[in-house]
């Protein structure tokens, strides 16, 4: 697929956001944004996702793979829980923050909505304090969350969704051994 292909989709032929499931206030969100159509990944993954499937996606960078597994995960969440429902697990921490700020943003119009990045180098105690507050969202890197899972501070008894960004690199970094022990 060309980089044209990838960006540029058919707006007569493509489904809108609304065709593909998304819904309330996520959907309100990426009229702010002001996206027009979905891209083709998101067209891909969107609908499968929202039906509960495993879905492995391939595409370039800035192709909009993030809204792909985030606005599924915005229109899953149940606000009345109180553990993390979705974990986005990414390589390095400046992937983890952007995906927090993006998560941030398409679901600014979901009151009391709490994202939460989990990141190696950052203070233990501020850590311990975003956790303490029940965020829905846990964007994290590897090592730094499996401390604070063998700490005990991390309920997963209510986890919905995973995601693995960037997966092709997490194991080329190494991480498939945390990454198995997380999912386990
Ligand atoms: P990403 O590949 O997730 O890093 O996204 C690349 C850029 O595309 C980001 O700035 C997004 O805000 C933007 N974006 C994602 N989806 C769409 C869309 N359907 N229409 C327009 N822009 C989008």
């Amino acid at each position: 697929m060309t980089q044209d292909e990838n960006t540029t989709p058919d707006a007569d032929t493509t489904p809108s956001f609304e065709e593909l499931g998304i819904t309330g206030p996520v959907l309100a969100a990426i009229r702010d944004l002001g996206y027009e159509t979905p891209s083709p990944i998101q067209v891909a993954t969107i609908p499968p996702l929202l039906a509960g499937r495993d879905v492995v996606g391939q595409a370039q960078t800035g192709t909009g793979k993030t809204a792909a597994f985030a606005l599924p995960i915005l229109e899953h969440l149940d606000m009345n829980q109180k553990s993390p429902q979705a974990l986005v697990l990414a390589p390095t921490r400046e992937l983890a923050l952007q995906v927090t700020a993006a998560t941030e943003k398409y679901g600014r119009h979901i009151r009391h909505l709490k994202a939460v990045a989990i990141l190696g180098g950052m203070p233990y105690p501020k850590q311990m304090m975003l956790l303490a507050h029940n965020p829905e969202i846990l964007v994290a890197t590897p090592g730094r969350l499996i401390d604070h899972m063998e700490s005990g501070r991390i309920d997963f008894s209510e986890l919905q969704m995973l995601v693995l960004d960037e997966a092709d690199r997490m194991l080329d970094m190494g991480f498939i051994e945390d990454i198995e022990k997380i999912v386990a």
